[in-house]
């Protein structure tokens, strides 16, 4: 039975560090994107935090790179 809940915890933190991610960051204020660790993207408000998988996604949303972390 231990070993059944220890399973459940490690698919939920997987699944948790999977939606966490996420490769790129927009901030919807500025229309910029980063890579996620940039130190800028760090300092999005989390109202103003929009998540993207893939470069071609915040591209097509109109977002512009990054010119510190040019993602
Ligand atoms: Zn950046």
């Amino acid at each position: 039975m231990k070993k059944f809940l220890a399973l459940i915890v490690a698919a939920v933190v997987l699944m948790t560090a999977n939606v966490l991610a996420s490769n790129y960051v927009g901030n919807a204020n500025s229309k910029k994107f980063h890579y996620a660790d940039c130190s800028a993207a760090q300092k999005i408000k989390v109202s103003n935090r929009v998540e993207f998988s893939s470069r071609e996604e915040a591209v097509r949303a109109g977002y512009v790179p990054c010119k510190r972390c040019s993602p």
